[in-house]
């Protein structure tokens, strides 16, 4: 991380937001026809799709557990999410962040249900302004409820970091890559139990706790709307019928 390019001006950020707040985010259930359950989530500059096939037969047959159900998160970016052209296809970050949602969510999934079976989840990022991760494990926990997927709770993430010295939440693109610390979490909101946490930079231990702070108060603002994005899907479906 680079640290010359100024990110606070009078206390605010560079995209007119205070400490503590979070980009726009805007949540959609139900977008895709083809999988069991779907997802489109825009949060800032972001634009997610998540898709939920299965429970289905895990293949190769090897991958079966036989008390337990295996989940497959495939985080891919496209190539024209970002500015300069990604190469397609995927990559050591990739698998990273499709390990770690992966992890993430058999935490929360009521995986004895579904013996020898995978719940995969495809999560694609179209358009990416930092953050994805993030973005993408929440779009993934909104198309795991629409697909009817049992799960404890649903899980929500939220990042913050430290830019110019002040810890702030939702780090936005200038601020990821020349702030100097970028703190992904994802919670079970209604237990607290931490799913995902992972650590670019450096903070002190006053700052982590800070940072953590703010990540899970701004998972709690997400939750809500992963949960009115839910509701409004079956209003719609009432509606229609
Ligand atoms: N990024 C990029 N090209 C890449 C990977 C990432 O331009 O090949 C950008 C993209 O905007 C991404 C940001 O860098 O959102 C931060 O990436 P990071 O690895 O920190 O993950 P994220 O914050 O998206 O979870």
């Amino acid at each position: 991380m680079k640290t010359d390019i100024k990110l606070l001006e009078n206390g605010k950020r560079l995209d007119g937001r205070k400490y503590d707040e979070l980009r726009p985010i805007k949540i959609e259930a139900g977008v895709l026809h083809r999988a069991e359950g779907s997802c489109y989530l825009e949060w800032g500059g972001n634009k997610v799709l998540a898709a939920v096939y299965g429970p289905r037969e895990a293949v190769p047959r090897h991958t079966q557990n036989p008390l337990r159900a295996i989940v497959n998160a495939r985080y891919n970016m496209a190539a024209f999410s970002v500015d300069d052209r990604k190469r397609p296809g995927p990559d050591r970050r990739s698998r990273e962040i499709s390990k770690v949602i992966s992890e993430a969510l058999e935490n929360v999934i009521i995986l004895e249900n579904f013996p020898r079976a995978s719940i995969d989840v495809n999560i694609e990022v179209i358009d990416a302004e930092a953050g994805t991760r993030c973005a993408g494990l929440t779009a993934a926990a909104v198309a795991l409820v629409d697909a009817g997927i049992p799960m404890r709770d649903i899980p929500v993430s939220c990042a913050a970091g430290k830019i110019d010295g002040q810890v702030v939440i939702d780090l936005g693109k200038n601020e990821d890559n020349y702030g100097q610390a970028d703190l992904p979490v994802a919670i079970s909101p209604r237990t607290g139990e931490i799913l995902l946490m992972q650590m670019d930079g450096h903070l002190t231990m006053d700052e982590f706790n800070q940072a953590l702070d703010l990540a899970i108060k701004g998972c709690h603002i997400i939750s809500d709307l992963q949960k009115k994005a839910i509701m409004e899907k079956y209003q719609k479906i009432t509606e229609v019928k």
